[in-house]
């Protein structure tokens, strides 16, 4: 299994404090069933400084710890992007990345409302052959109230990963009725961990997978983990739009 969005990186943001918790969450994980993880740590001017080197190179050193430990775990890179209207420039001064390297990019609203700007932010991005992924929408407010507005980025091609632990009901009952009517109506194509420790924000993958499968049958299982081996690979994701 593949785990496009987690912050198991140490020392990074609010995800895994130290090394030895990183260790801890690559057991997990792989106790998951997980093989490969994206690290996607936060990316967020001012407040998390972390560019596309540091995570690759981060990256890289995990990796080497992981070995020789005999964890089978693989770290790809990859970030989390805080929308702002700067993110054009960022993608051109080599600060941002998609997810390992690839054309789709990671971009995290504010919780609270989707800001004006949006739009043509994922506009400007495609215009540099970039997919926009937005991560967990089921957590927006602002989307939460207006569904439409979720649409209408996906109508215009971005693509969007819900959290693991939304589906699993960790973050509340409405957000976990939220989530299954994105499932429902095809407007998610991804499912990940955004894992940030082993404890109130672990995996969860396995448990979400569990419960679409019971929901929705096994087919759309099968294409969420599918669509998460696509973005690693750089290759064509599956689209759903039930109506
Ligand atoms: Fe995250």
């Amino acid at each position: 299994m593949i785990d496009i969005h987690s912050h198991i990186l140490p020392k990074m943001d609010d995800g895994a404090g130290d090394i030895q918790e990183s260790i801890e969450m690559a057991r997990k994980a792989v106790d998951q069933g997980i093989s490969h993880i994206i690290a996607t740590p936060h990316y967020n001017k001012g407040i998390y400084e972390n560019d596309k080197q540091k995570v690759v190179n981060e990256a890289a050193k995990l990796n080497q710890v992981l070995d020789e430990l005999e964890i089978r775990l693989k770290v790809w890179p990859g970030q989390e992007i805080r929308i702002s209207d700067e993110l054009s420039d960022d993608y051109d001064n080599n600060e941002i990345m998609g997810l390992n390297g690839s054309q789709y990019i990671l971009l995290e609203l504010p919780s609270n409302h989707v800001p004006r700007y949006t739009e043509r932010l994922i506009y400007d991005l495609q215009l540099k052959r970039l997919t926009p992924i937005i991560a967990h929408p089921e957590r927006n407010l602002e989307i939460i109230k207006n569904p439409h507005l979720l649409k209408e980025m996906i109508w215009k091609g971005a693509y969007s990963q819900i959290t693991a632990g939304s589906i699993t009901g960790k973050f509340g009952w409405r957000t976990k009725r939220f989530s299954k009517y994105l499932v429902q109506s095809g407007l998610s194509h991804f499912i990940a961990s955004d894992a940030h420790n082993v404890g109130n924000r672990g995996f969860q993958l396995r448990e979400a997978y569990k419960l679409i499968e019971k929901n929705f049958g096994p087919e759309i299982v099968d294409a969420f983990i599918e669509n998460a081996e696509n973005v690693l690979y750089g290759m064509k994701v599956k689209e759903f739009l039930f109506d």
